[in-house]
Order: C-alpha cells, then structure tokens, then sequence
C-alpha cells in the first residue's frame, strides 16, 4: 500500500525481481485495456481519467482471472490491490477458496508534498491523464479515504509492515526486502524457500 506516487510500481518490479515471483499490477492492467479498446477498458477510462477507483465488479474480475493462472501457484506480488475494504474482502474470499493467503502486507511511507512533485514530474514524462494537479489530490483523497483504512484491517492480522518510502531508490528497495524478511545470502538465492505472496496496495 502508499498513496499514488509513493514509488510502488518502480518497488514492485525491483522486488519481484529479487524474490523470483510475478508482479500483479492492476493499474498497468486497467491501463492495458485501456489502450486495447477492450470492453473492460473502455468502461474503466472515465473512472481512471477522473482520479476514481474503478468499480468492484470489474477490477475483482480482473483480479481473480489473473490469479488463477498457473504462473501464480509459487506467490505472487500484488501492486495496487486490493485498495478498497470490499476489496479485501473479495481477496480473502478468492484466496481462502484456494487455501491460500497472503504473507505480508507492506505499507510505502511517505511525504504528500513529495508525492505530489513526483507525481507532477512524472506527468510531463509519462503524459498520463490522471496525473494533472487537481486529478492528483482527488486521487490522494480517494486513497485516504479507501485505500487508508485497510492498514488497521493487515496490522490486526499483524501481516502490515510499514517501510519509509523516502529517500534513494535502491535504500527502499533494500528497506522493503529487509521488512518482508528477504535475506540475501550472498549466492543470489534468498535463503528462504517458502512461496510468497504480497500485497503492496
Ligand atoms: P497510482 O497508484 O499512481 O494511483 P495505479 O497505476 O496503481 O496508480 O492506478 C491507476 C488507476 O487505476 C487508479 O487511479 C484507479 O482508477 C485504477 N485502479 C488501479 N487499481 C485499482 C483497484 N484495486 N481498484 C479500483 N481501481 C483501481
């Protein structure tokens, strides 16, 4: 989890890389469809473009499609979901059916003006729509709003661990392998055979 801006995609993609199973990024995904014309993507561009989240219907769909393809079965990384209490709900539903769980949660920390000069600098690189300034606090308010709360939800089942998403890129990297417990060993492997799976919000 952390607010839009708080650097989980460029985390994600380091941390997948490191621990060896797939990211899920449902903001790359939405944004797949989008581009595509798909049915999905045409429903979902008015609610991204305004800074909302899309609704329940399409991104669970969407989630659950995605997990149940084979590539999943040693962990995964999810990045962007769940995002929404409902959410979390519909997750704990679709993994419980398949006895499985999540390992850990990681909140990214962060400073708001920062993310919101990250997010106004990335949108003169990216071009994204949903990155002009009003469309940037209305989506930092969504989050407070829903995203939020599902912290208090991870912490009391003690899988949240909160990292400081400020500073060099490769420190939170680091940061974050440390807190979900990745020990690098020297070799390359990690030490630590078990599946993992990963929610960052
Ligand atoms: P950011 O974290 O910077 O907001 P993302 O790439 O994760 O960007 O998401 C972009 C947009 O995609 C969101 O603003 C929202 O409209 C939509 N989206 C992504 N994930 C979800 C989700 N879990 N539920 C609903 N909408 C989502």
């Amino acid at each position: 989890m952390g607010p839009p801006g708080a650097g989980k995609g460029t985390q994600a993609a380091r941390i997948v890389a490191a621990i060896g199973v797939p990211a899920i990024s449902t903001g790359d995904s939405i944004r797949a469809h989008i581009h595509g014309s798909t049915a999905l993507g045409l429903e979902a561009k008015r609610f991204v473009d305004a800074g909302e989240l899309i609704p329940e219907s399409l991104i669970n769909g969407m989630v659950s499609e995605r997990l149940s393809r084979p590539d999943v079965a040693d962990g995964f990384l999810l990045d962007g979901y769940p995002r929404t209490l409902a959410q979390v709900d519909a997750l704990d539903a679709f993994l419980a059916e398949r006895g499985v769980g999540l390992d850990r949660v990681v909140e990214l920390t962060v400073d708001i003006d920062e993310v919101v000069a990250r997010l106004l600098r990335r949108s003169t690189v990216e071009g994204r729509a949903d990155d002009s300034e009003d469309v940037i606090r209305h989506r930092l308010q969504v989050y407070a709003d829903e995203t939020a709360p599902m912290s208090q939800v991870y912490a009391a089942r003690g899988l949240l661990v909160q990292v400081d998403g400020m500073g060099d890129v490769d420190d939170v990297t680091k940061r974050i392998l440390e807190a979900i417990g990745f020990f690098f060993d020297g070799d390359g492997s990690d030490g630590n055979d078990d599946d993992l799976r990963i929610a960052v919000g």
